[in-house]
């Protein structure tokens, strides 16, 4: 939920000011229309007065004046005219005339300055008793009081209209002020919310209404958000750190992106895998990831898989093997989705299986290693059986012995083989081996007495180094003479013609609880990065170049048999082109507690 609040200041600024305005305009409007309403008025009402004044000056003057000479009515209209303007300044002039409108009687020449100020004339006529016209008075007035009324009037509205609009300005200006103040606040509290700062109150000590009302719900909601979230925090952390601890801890590299391929966690063996930093990679596109060798190693894949559609990705995650930094990777990738079903992005898991690859390898040369193995010496054996009984009587005595010598040589040639192969199938199941205190010295003579002959072949010597003071120890007799005929067959195989072989037994002058046997050849010797494999199932240097034959099984027979069986050491010395050391340490006295171990994993 996005909450957004957008206080336009200029365009509620103006909004105001256009208010202002059009108040002010129409104050203005109605005070001048009322004051030019009541200055008319008020003019209109001067005017009447001076009718009625007209008139009774009129009337006084037709009584004060009947039946008076025309000097005598002068006189009489002269003291009454000055008397009359000297009580009302309003009066500027009065002009007495006859009924043939000659001048009896005017003041202007008394009152020169009033007469000059006159705004208004009138003219009123004289009647007599009779109704008949016998003169007119002509007035002027100076609208003295009615200007000092008009002014008075114009001040006094003028006043109170601009009381008004103050006051209306006002109200509206501090009403504008206190709700634009409320917003602000409430601006304030909105955006910490956003900001996730949960619980934070508004002080409402002035607000009333609905802003109040406003204020409360705000109040409500975050002290709500906050007791929600102090509950949930916990919970989503506890979830959070399962989540992310099983998925560092889990035996499998684990790559977690987000929709937009960008990668949002790796684990720390995924790290492993992929050779890179902690954090390295973290929200780049993982479609883009590059190993060590320049190679874009996922991209196509996580193009294929965004195009498959998500029902059936979602039952059927994308397999596939990929090359990463020489490593043989088994990578998986499935689609993550929330728990309203919204796509999220996808999980892609991480295998290293190039131990595997290499054994499915080893595996299948192995198979075809043994099939070449056993058809060798059975096609020797056919033609020689076929030979001796078809033509046997062809031959002497001695070439016939020859003959069955080589049969025989195939025959513990295969037989050595097959019991390679029984072996090792026997040592696999964990079949635990009898043993029995005995004279290793003899054993060692022993086999080497068979194998004797595999050496004459190749003109090899054997050079025993013996140690008579070696007691008796603890060991599995057939199991130990096929580690001994393994070592020296290999010394045999791997080394050339007319060279000898020195096997050494004695007690181990570093770790005198141990019998050390050890065979040396001077054959082609074994790299530093072969030596590391050769004691593994199946491992073959020569599957290289498949010059000398074999099933690789020989020295992994050798280690389980000294190391899980006996509680022994296998180690090899060797370098490439001067010859190899092979050897393996028993112990005189083999401890209980490993012996139990042995037995217990053995019925496992
Ligand atoms: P087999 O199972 O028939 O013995 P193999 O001899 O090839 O077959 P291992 O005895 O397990 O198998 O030996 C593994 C590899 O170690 C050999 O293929 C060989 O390359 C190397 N190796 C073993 N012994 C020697 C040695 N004495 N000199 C040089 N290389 C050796
Ligand atoms: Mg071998």
């Amino acid at each position: 939920m996005k909450l957004q609040i957008n206080f336009d200041n200029t365009k509620q600024n103006r909004l105001i000011a256009a208010g202002l305005l059009i108040s002010t305009i129409l104050i203005i409007a109605v005070s001048i229309f009322a004051i030019s309403k009541i200055q008319e008025k008020l003019y209109e009402s001067y005017a009447n007065f001076g009718q009625l004044l007209g008139k009774t000056i009129a009337m006084q003057s037709y009584e004060l004046t009947k039946d008076k000479t025309k000097e005598e009515k002068r006189a009489i209209l002269k003291s009454h005219s000055v008397s009359i303007l000297e009580s009302n300044a309003d009066i500027s002039f009065i002009t007495f005339k006859d009924n043939k409108d000659n001048i009896i009687f005017t003041s202007t020449n008394n009152f020169k300055d009033r007469a000059e100020h006159t705004k208004t004339n009138l003219s009123v006529p004289i009647t007599n008793s009779k109704g008949k016209i016998d003169g007119t008075v002509e007035i002027g007035l100076n609208a003295t009081m009615a200007s000092s009324v008009a002014k008075t009037t114009k001040n006094s509205m003028f006043i109170v209209f601009t009381l008004v609009w103050a006051v209306f300005t006002a109200v509206i200006l501090i009403n504008t002020f206190l709700i634009t103040r409320e917003l602000a606040t409430l601006h304030h509290g909105v955006k910490a919310i956003s900001k996730g700062r949960f619980g934070t109150t508004l002080e409402h000590k002035d607000a009333s209404g609905e802003i109040k009302e406003l204020f409360n719900a705000f109040n409500d909601m975050s002290s709500r958000l906050h007791r929600y979230e102090e509950q949930n925090i916990e919970e989503l952390t506890l979830e959070r750190n399962k989540f992310e601890s099983v998925l560092m801890n889990i035996a499998n590299g684990v790559v977690v992106c987000d929709s937009n391929d960008a990668a949002v966690l790796v684990n720390p063996i995924a790290e492993h895998i992929l050779s890179i930093k902690h954090n390295e990679i973290i929200n780049t596109s993982f479609a883009d990831y590059v190993d060590t060798e320049g190679t874009v190693c996922f991209k196509n894949e996580i193009e294929t898989f965004k195009k498959t559609p998500l029902e059936i990705i979602e039952k059927k995650p994308l397999e596939f093997n990929v090359e990463v930094n020489t490593r043989i990777i088994k990578s998986v990738i499935s689609p993550m989705f929330s728990k309203s079903h919204d796509y999220l992005g996808y999980i892609i898991v991480l295998i290293d299986i190039t131990k595997e690859a290499e054994v499915d390898k080893l595996k299948s040369d192995f198979i075809s290693n043994v099939s070449h193995e056993l058809r060798t010496p059975l096609t020797i054996l056919r033609s020689y059986i076929d030979t001796l009984y078809n033509f046997g009587d062809e031959f002497k005595f001695e070439e016939q012995k020859e003959f069955i010598g080589v049969i025989n040589q195939e025959i513990i040639r295969l037989n050595n083989m097959v019991n390679d192969i029984l072996d090792f199938s026997k040592l696999e199941s964990n079949t635990r081996y009898e043993k029995q205190n005995g004279d290793i010295m003899l054993t060692l003579e022993k086999t080497l007495s068979n194998l004797k002959v595999l050496a004459q072949e190749k003109s090899i010597n054997f050079i025993v180094e013996k140690d008579n003071n070696i007691p008796k120890i603890p060991y599995n007799e057939e199991s130990i003479e096929r580690v001994i005929s393994n070592l020296v067959t290999n010394a045999i195989k791997y080394a050339p013609k007319n060279s000898p072989i020195d096997i050494k037994a004695a007690i181990s002058e570093q770790n005198p609880d141990y019998v050390k046997i050890t065979v040396s050849d001077k054959g082609i010797g074994i790299s530093k990065e072969h030596q590391k494999k050769i004691f593994d199932r199946f491992y073959r240097v020569e599957n290289d170049t498949h010059t000398i034959k074999g099933t690789g099984l020989g020295l992994h027979l050798v280690k389980v048999t000294i190391e899980k069986h006996h509680q022994g050491k296998v180690f090899v010395e060797s370098e490439l082109n001067q010859g190899s050391t092979f050897g393996f340490y028993l112990p005189i006295n083999p401890t209980k507690e490993n012996e139990e171990e042995i037995a217990k994993e053995a019925q496992a």
